[in-house]
């Protein structure tokens, strides 16, 4: 199987990555380093079957030149993390909707099959005890930007439900929940390594809002041979399917727990959210998945417990990062380049 991977040099593609190179794939990974970097890819750069191009979804013809060469696209590349959304609104929304756009187009026109990475945060406020994919969304305001990433992606869903309806375009779609684990960045405000970091720095773990919202993490480790499992499956196109983790924890036993597993003297922060995100801003008190369709279609059940994705985010965040020649020249290119071939 040749494989694109786009934004196969952020968190999730770059497990992804090697996942499809372990079993066999040829890879081609398609990544602006907006996000996503190169010290992300340092474990597959060697591998022959690997190919990486630095360019962007917006991009049509560069696009096109990526999938023409394989014959199964994982699109992952998005602008992610509520503080990036946050902060520039309208890249985040030109990269969500037109670049998802563009890679539906050119799959349709190559024939290739496409997964599309889609979100939890299409729900919204949503926050009954289990959200099962026909669920209801309840969104804020897309004059707040937390709202426009929300829809942006319930858009992508849309054009890709309606390419599969009146191209037949084989495309199916994994909402992702909280994902977590190794080279996720706190950076674009992700929580558990965001808390991870400043518990091993020793500095306050900073809690927003009253710490009493819930979420359900899931670890990378589970959620990506899932992907694969729902690409590779023909009954999947069409269709959307939640991929999430199985325990509910509030933020603030998150942040007691983050304590607890790095052994940190830290204490907790409650930061309001104006301090956090701006006025205005909106929470979800509680995001729950069902994910009933996906262990019927594949089996999935989503095994590593929380206290396990902290130990192994905290372990990443502690080891050495592989800063070699490689990644070290590899500063951000203006212009399109290509690494490794196959
Ligand atoms: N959060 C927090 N401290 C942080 C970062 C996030 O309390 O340093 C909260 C955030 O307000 C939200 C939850 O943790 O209630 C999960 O945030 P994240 O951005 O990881 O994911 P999402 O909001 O998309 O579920």
């Amino acid at each position: 199987m040749r494989s694109l991977v786009t934004g196969g040099a952020g968190f999730i593609g770059s497990h992804l990555v090697e996942h499809l190179l372990s079993q066999g794939d040829q890879v081609i990974v398609l990544d602006d380093l907006s996000t996503g970097n190169l010290e992300n890819l340092s474990f597959v750069r060697d591998n022959p079957r690997f190919k990486l191009v630095i360019g962007t979804i917006l991009d049509p013809a560069v696009v096109l030149e990526c999938v023409s060469q394989c014959d199964r696209v994982y699109h992952l590349a998005a602008a992610v993390g509520v503080k990036l959304i946050v902060e520039d609104p309208l890249a985040s929304l030109r990269t969500n909707i037109h670049g998802t756009e563009n890679v539906l187009m050119v799959c349709a026109e190559t024939g290739a099959t496409l997964l599309l990475a889609s979100t939890s945060e299409i729900y919204g406020k949503n926050e009954s005890d289990s959200l099962s994919e026909d669920a209801d969304r309840i969104l804020g305001s897309p004059l707040k930007s937390r709202w426009s990433y929300a829809a942006a992606k319930g858009i992508d869903e849309a054009f890709a439900h309606a390419y599969w309806t009146r191209y037949g375009l084989p495309v199916s779609i994994v909402r992702l929940f909280n994902t977590v684990g190794p080279r996720q960045k706190g950076r674009y405000g992700m929580v558990v390594p965001n808390l991870v970091g400043q518990a091993l720095r020793g500095d306050p773990l900073t809690v927003f809002g009253d710490g009493r919202q819930t979420r359900c993490f899931s670890s990378v480790t589970d959620i990506v041979p899932a992907i694969v499992q729902i690409a590779e499956s023909t009954a999947a196109y069409g269709k959307a399917y939640n991929l999430g983790g199985a325990d509910e924890i509030s933020i603030l036993e998150l942040a007691e727990l983050v304590i607890h597993e790095t052994g940190s003297t830290s204490n907790i922060q409650l930061v309001p959210y104006e301090n956090a995100y701006g006025d205005g801003y909106e929470d979800m008190r509680r995001r729950v998945p069902d994910n009933t369709l996906a262990h019927e279609l594949i089996g999935f059940v989503p095994r590593t417990r929380i206290d396990e994705m902290v130990r192994m985010v905290a372990q990443s965040l502690t080891t050495a990062v592989d800063r070699d020649d490689w990644t070290m020249t590899q500063a951000r290119p203006a212009h399109r380049s290509i690494i490794g071939a196959h």
